[in-house]
């Protein structure tokens, strides 16, 4: 894989910030049932790196501070870690907000069978990929058979109650493009996909993110491949918007990788960037338990102007009305 680091400081994005923490996520490892074209995280089923048990007391511990009121779970895929409802009952019973990163198959998977009522029952909100509301487009992109398997577990979590608005149960799904150009407006592209998933498949959901793909990983080797990494460069940097500095995630989140090392976001994970004090070394979560980030300055780089296109784009879609 082509590294994108060494090629995302050419631009002078502009300088920011932190604000008040407000959002832990949390990477528990790279293992993954698919293996997705665009994933950031570089994520598979022979993926091993998993986070420990010290590296998860101490995000509990975190939690039990009441350092956050959210608590964003990641991966791979989160569910295949052996303390996944752990983390997540013990956030849930401090009151934290929990939002699981799911790539829907995995429920699917052996071992994984009632992942799904354990998660309604917890209240977990669940962010799903599902790059369209084609077959086509999302095998193509995430794998063989990925869109049926999603259908089904869609219409599952649908049974349990996820989707309906009355119910407390918050599905929300998550867009993003097939190839190196921004996301359509976020609000049209939501009511397509709402009217189609409900006609061909009776499936609902709350709402739809649309992200930008950032030139990292898996998907920035794919550029510098075919020769695209420059165009979409200027494509991000030509489309940045300032007003969309205030609400990128890295203001009021923190990413904790595998190895209980912090980093601005989980991009900056995965290009190796980490959070640094005053120039100091790699941070790790223990050493935040007593310690106040705010006005602390963001490591960015050219990759960030994939957060400041156009509508915007973060963990939870478009920064910007669309
Ligand atoms: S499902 Fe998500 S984590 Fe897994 S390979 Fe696809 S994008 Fe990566
Ligand atoms: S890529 Fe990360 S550090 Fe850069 S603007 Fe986006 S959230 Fe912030």
């Amino acid at each position: 894989m082509h590294p994108t680091l060494a090629l995302l400081d050419r631009h002078a994005f502009p300088a920011l910030r932190r604000g008040r923490l407000e959002t832990l996520q949390v990477n528990l490892g790279y293992r993954c049932n698919q293996s997705c074209v665009h994933c950031h995280v570089n994520a598979g089923p022979a993926r091993t790196e998993q986070m420990d048990d010290a590296t998860l007391d101490t995000v509990l511990a975190f939690l039990s501070a009441g350092r956050v009121a959210t608590l964003a779970i990641t991966g791979g895929a989160p569910e295949l870690h052996p303390r996944f409802r752990c983390l997540g009952e013990h956030a849930r019973g401090l009151g934290v907000r929990v939002m699981d990163r799911c790539n829907l198959t995995v429920l699917e998977q052996p071992g994984q069978e009632d992942t799904a009522e354990f998660l309604a029952a917890q209240e977990v909100e669940i962010v799903a990929s599902l790059p369209c509301y084609t077959l086509e487009l999302v095998d193509r992109q995430r794998g063989k058979g990925v869109y049926e398997t999603s259908m089904h577990v869609l219409k599952k979590l649908n049974a349990l109650g996820y989707g309906e608005a009355q119910s407390g149960l918050v599905l929300n799904l998550v867009y993003n493009p097939q190839g190196p150009s921004l996301p359509p407006p976020q609000r049209k592209l939501e009511a397509d996909y709402r009217r189609i998933l409900g006609e061909r498949h009776g499936v609902r959901f709350n709402s739809l993110y649309t992200l930008a793909n950032m030139p990292i990983s898996r998907f920035g080797s794919m550029l510098v491949s075919k020769q695209q990494l420059d165009p979409y460069l200027a494509l991000l940097r030509g489309a940045h918007r300032d007003e969309n500095l205030d609400s990128v995630m890295c203001r009021s989140l923190i990413s904790v990788d595998w190895q209980g090392t912090v980093y601005d976001c989980d991009f900056n994970q995965m290009l190796g960037l980490p959070l640094a004090i005053a120039g100091g070394p790699r941070l790790k979560l223990a050493e935040l338990l007593e310690r106040d980030l705010e006005g602390n300055a963001i490591a960015v780089r050219d990759h960030c102007f994939g957060c400041t296109a156009g509508q915007g784009s973060s963990c939870g879609g478009a920064l910007a009305a669309s």
